[in-house]
């Protein structure tokens, strides 16, 4: 009688047939995946869904082919490349990473160097030392937890490394990760599993105990606080004016339009970008940060070109489009392009 095939040789079987094809991925089996798109495809992923990534992805790529290519790029250019992505740290450290690799001359293998380098931490490094360079590595992310936490029925999130160390193999280390990560966006979904179609079916304590949605626990969720503030449309001879944010952060290096400081209650005028006629609009942009809530007013107002003091630059309002705008910053100027054009 042969021997029961391993979680990994079956979850490995279902992955040959089932893979999802991916713009960074090589096919399974193969070991031609290239470390700057998987590394790029791992950082873009990371609080983004594989369906937002994809379009995006596929024009960086042809934009920036390669390390070489991303370092010599100027932050400013980045940002504006990654506008609508959120979570703008991100692109920040692809830059830096890129002009570290450049520097120490190629990309490093292993899981411990990759760490050094900026913005990669442990997930990243693991996945890509796995996916990208075949090594047996441990990758965790909010999906795998998931597929770990409910084949074993662990309570503790805690317990989920140690397991997942345990089912992965020695080879096929790559391939075992994305299997993992696609079985948990394609069946092992958070809502409704679909375990009737699972190759871990028979593996699995939580089907086993016929409440699998109930693994992982999940914390309580905190609160977040709302802020609020002001953003301003000052206009002159059809252009608008724009300001870089300050480094450090929120949306920190993105080119937006002008606020004042994000306050408990709202600002009003507070902050406005020079003296002038403003105009509270009815419309309120409401965005949801990982730490907070912000509910902004919108503030208008037009002036002469003499009038002007105003630090930042005068962008065309038809060009607004290539601005990089980060999503609130867009959405705000869709309603004051709205109030203005109707
Ligand atoms: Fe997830 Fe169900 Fe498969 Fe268990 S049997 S791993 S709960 S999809």
């Amino acid at each position: 009688m042969s021997a029961k095939p391993s979680i990994s040789d079956q979850l490995l079987a279902w992955y040959d047939a089932n893979a999802r094809v991916l713009p960074w991925r090589a096919p399974p089996g193969s070991n031609a995946a290239d470390p700057y798109r998987v590394w790029l495809s791992e950082v873009m992923l990371q609080q983004t869904t594989v369906a937002a990534v994809t379009p995006r992805f596929e024009a960086w790529v042809a934009r920036w082919p390669d390390f070489a290519s991303l370092a010599a790029a100027s932050e400013e250019e980045v940002m504006g490349a990654w506008a609508g992505l959120g979570y703008y740290a991100r692109a920040r450290n692809l830059v830096a990473c890129a002009r570290a690799v450049a520097a120490r001359g190629g990309f490093p293998t292993t899981e411990a160097e990759l760490r050094q380098l900026p913005g990669i931490g442990d997930y990243t490094a693991a996945a890509v030392a796995a996916i990208a360079f075949g090594q047996r590595a441990v990758a965790i992310d909010a999906n795998v937890a998931r597929v770990v936490a409910r084949l074993f029925a662990l309570a503790d999130k805690a317990e989920v490394p140690a397991h997942a160390d345990r089912i992965t193999p020695d080879l096929r280390a790559g391939d075992f990760a994305q299997a993992m990560m696609d079985l948990g966006a394609t069946v092992c979904t958070p809502r409704g599993p679909r375990c009737l179609l699972c190759p871990l079916r028979t593996e699995c304590r939580g089907f086993a105990g016929g409440m699998p949605e109930a693994f992982p626990a999940r914390a309580a969720k905190k609160a977040r606080p709302t802020r609020h503030g002001t953003i301003f449309w000052l206009e002159r001879d059809g252009r608008i004016l724009l300001v870089r944010r300050p480094p450090k952060g929120l949306l920190g290096g993105m080119r937006a339009l002008p606020t004042g400081a994000w306050a408990d209650a709202p600002p009003g005028l507070a902050g406005a970008p020079a003296a002038a006629g403003w105009r509270l609009l009815e419309d309120e942009v409401t965005h949801v940060f990982t730490h907070f809530r912000l509910e902004c007013r919108l503030a208008a107002a037009s002036i002469a070109a003499q009038e002007v003091h105003a630090e930042g630059e005068w962008w065309l309002i038809a060009d607004l489009g290539a601005a990089g705008l980060p999503t609130l910053f867009a959405r705000a100027a869709q309603l004051f392009g709205r109030e203005r054009w109707g």
